[in-house]
């Protein structure tokens, strides 16, 4: 199973770092975790493979996490997708996603597939792209906040990865990271440093960073690699 990074900017424009947005392969197509600004861009290029998106995550309403969506909608209607599609995304954010949507004219009633609107919950995730997974929320936004801020742990090929998306802290993944082996880590607002050390001292063998401040943090950090843009990780490379 591959990763592959879409957008892995600190939430500010940027000239060569896309916002949010992480593809995961899966058995049925991929699974699209938030849709930054720019992940249209990036899944155009440069091979393609990504073209198969069957399901999208919005881990929460911050807008460097899905002001992509309409344009990559857009994208999909003038390429004459027939593949359906699906969007999970907390029914209290749902509903003012889906009028913007609707608004700009690139919802369910204006294209050529089938989209469906999928209200995400905490518990076990079984998407459409194939992926066994669970979902939690997390501490970087409150509950109430429309629907507040989600994580998500996936099985790849028998060994569990935790994608944290935005997090306040690292304390809010620390208790899901049993026998886990992968973790890729959103630190905008939770100290990357810390999040690798504490990573690591539950067992984490391998830990990427992305959606981070650089100008504002040192590195390397050793223990951990950074995600640019573009960068595809097989997890097939992690023994
Ligand atoms: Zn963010
Ligand atoms: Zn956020």
């Amino acid at each position: 199973m591959k990763f592959r990074f879409l957008g892995t900017g600190a939430g500010n424009p940027h000239p060569s770092r896309m916002t949010s947005s992480t593809l995961i392969e899966g058995s049925n197509g991929s699974l699209l975790l938030d849709a930054g600004e720019g992940c249209s861009q990036r899944l155009v290029e440069p091979d393609r493979w990504s073209q198969e998106v069957r399901s999208i995550v919005i881990t929460h309403r911050h807008v460097d996490h899905h002001s992509g969506l309409p344009m990559l909608l857009s994208g999909y209607k003038g390429a004459q997708r027939r593949t359906p599609l699906e969007i999970h995304v907390h029914p209290d954010l749902m509903e003012p996603l889906r009028t913007w949507i609707d608004t700009l004219k690139q919802g369910d009633q204006h294209q050529p597939f089938e989209l469906s609107w999928v209200p995400l919950q905490e518990g076990t995730f079984r998407p459409a792209s194939g992926h066994d997974g669970f979902i939690w929320k997390n501490d970087h936004l409150a509950p109430d906040d429309l629907g507040g801020c989600h994580s998500l742990a996936l099985n790849v090929a028998g060994d569990r990865w935790v994608f944290s998306g935005d997090i306040g802290s690292f304390a809010s993944i620390e208790p899901y990271l049993d026998d886990t082996k992968g973790l890729i880590v959103e630190s905008r607002h939770a100290d990357p440093e810390e999040s690798v050390t504490r990573a690591h001292k539950r067992g984490v063998k391998h830990i990427i960073l992305t959606h981070v401040a650089r100008d504002l943090t040192p590195f390397p950090i050793e223990g951990a690699r950074w995600a640019e843009d573009n960068l595809v990780v097989d997890t097939n490379e992690f023994a």
